[in-house]
């Protein structure tokens, strides 16, 4: 058998039903790989002790043949999912000293599967950012470095601690959240596989908010099955959510077979974009060619609006997240100043002041300004039609095909500080994936190739809303083709 900290969610939950392994030896093994891991900062709380109870309980209910989808494996989860009675920060001050009393939806599903918490995984602040540097805990390192180079780069963001913590075996899989691509660009940097399920598919109760009419939970895992078991434990339809849409989950595992021969593959000619790398295009046309190998028709399509994506996603998120975080005023929720005050209002400003990063504060003021009296049909009401258009783009294009297959970044991990001092190149990481959360759709990443000096590439499939089943199945075929097998070298680990 494999070490076990390297195997897949399907590979322990198989060894785990035949008794090869128990969930306590697995945890034990992943408890320790975190505790060694600690250099690539993925973890911001390690919660071992209640990793060791629920392995010990996964492996009394093994024990009796019973046990959930997900019994006795051992996950990661991204901070901003509220846990119980453990610290949840989403990687801010602001909310350094919160455990909150609730569960959020998506983890209460992983554990009634029986799935085991390692601990939560270090992110941007309030999920804001492409490359896990804006969290109040530090950066996180990718555990991928450029061939014969010892430069520490980063895991792209925000979910940048689950997707480091896939790549380095410190968990089997993770949760992410995606607004504008934090599930796909993370993954696609780190070598591993995120799915941005369709808006509405999972439950947002109990995740702290960044912009919620895009944000979206889904998992982190190290192949597209995986991807698929995870899927069908966390999505559900949830009362505590109104957004969430009541469609039965379907077995999308089972969804992974049958191959994909006939399927139309869109390929929208505006994502060919000028600056963009020739190892990106050159891998794009390598997808398309696995794909036609496997029985797939590949058709051009056109999304015309797609250039006005970035602009309104910089427009609809930060306008949503300065309402969103209105909340954090040191009264109702959150650090309050313990400098003297003298009213209300410097009590907000001095809190506020402490509590949020320089990001978060960017984009208070962007979201504030853009919905001001003066402003709000200029900005806020044009990003909304333009959303509307870039949603229909999508509906015509699905007319023609059945999924559509995109570059996943417009480049590999970039190196820590380069791209801080320049908000605007950070927010270009997110021109291939924005599209898909403003037009609410399903988008998954799945790690292609390496670039020449060894560092991870992801291609994107994008599918119709709630057809997660085809993406993923289109998702596998590019997995096979791909035959990815790298892995990170182990610097990172203490004895
Ligand atoms: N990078 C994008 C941003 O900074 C997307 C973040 C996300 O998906 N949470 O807003």
């Amino acid at each position: 058998m494999s070490d076990p900290i390297s195997m897949t969610l399907a590979e322990a939950r198989d060894a785990l039903k035949a008794k090869k392994i128990s969930s306590t030896e697995l945890t034990t093994a992943l408890v320790r790989s975190v505790e060694q891991s600690r250099g690539l900062n993925a973890f911001v709380t390690e919660t071992p002790d209640r990793a060791m109870a629920m392995a010990a309980a996964s492996d009394a209910r093994l024990a009796k043949g019973e046990g959930g989808a997900l019994e006795g494996l051992p996950l990661a989860i991204k901070d901003l999912f509220c846990t119980k009675g453990v610290k949840t920060t989403a990687g801010s001050r602001i909310l350094g000293n919160f455990v909150p009393p609730y569960e959020s939806t998506v983890t209460q599903n992983l554990w009634n599967a029986g799935a085991v918490m390692l601990g939560k995984t270090n992110m941007d602040e309030f999920a804001m950012g492409s490359s896990n540097e804006t969290s109040a805990a530090g950066p996180v390192f990718n555990p991928w470095r450029a061939k014969n180079s010892n430069a520490n780069l980063v895991p792209g963001g925000s979910s940048g601690g689950s997707a480091a913590a896939v790549a380095g075996d410190l968990c089997l899989a993770a949760t992410g959240t995606d607004t504008g691509g934090s599930i796909r660009q993370p993954a696609a940097v780190t070598g591993t596989v995120g799915l941005k399920p369709t808006y509405g598919r999972c439950s947002r109760f109990g995740i702290v908010a960044f912009a919620s009419s895009l944000d979206q939970a889904g998992p982190m895992t190290k192949t597209v099955r995986d991807a698929a078991i995870m899927l069908g434990s966390m999505a559900s339809v949830d009362a505590k959510d109104s957004t969430s849409v009541d469609v039965p989950v379907p077995d999308y595992e089972k969804l992974l077979e049958g191959g994909i021969k006939g399927l139309k593959v869109g390929i929208p000619k505006e994502y060919r974009i000028d600056g963009v790398p020739a190892d990106i295009g050159g891998l794009w046309d390598k997808g398309a060619a696995w794909l036609k190998a496997q029985g797939a028709e590949i058709v051009e399509v056109s999304l015309p609006h797609t250039k006005y994506a970035l602009p309104t996603y910089y427009i609809v998120a930060p306008a949503e997240a300065s309402s969103n975080l209105a909340r954090y005023d040191g009264v109702r929720f959150g650090h309050r100043t313990s400098s003297s005050i003298h009213d209300i209002t410097d009590l907000y400003e001095k809190s506020r002041a402490e509590g949020f990063g320089a990001e978060v504060q960017r984009r208070i003021l962007i979201g504030t300004y853009v919905l001001s009296a003066g402003y709000y049909d200029a900005y806020y009401a044009r990003a909304q039609k333009l959303r509307t258009l870039i949603k229909r783009d999508f509906d015509k294009a699905f007319e023609s095909c059945d999924v559509l297959l995109t570059p996943a970044t417009p480049g590999p991990a970039f190196g820590v500080g380069e791209k801080t001092s320049d908000p605007v190149s950070m927010y270009l990481n997110d021109v291939f994936t924005v599209t898909v959360n403003l037009a609410g759709l399903p988008g998954l990443s799945v790690p292609a190739g390496l670039t020449d000096n060894g560092l991870p590439l992801g291609l994107q499939l994008i599918g119709k809303a709630f057809d997660e089943g085809t993406v993923l199945r289109a998702g596998l075929a590019i997995e096979q083709a791909a035959d990815f097998r790298h892995k990170p070298a182990n610097w990172w680990r203490s004895a």
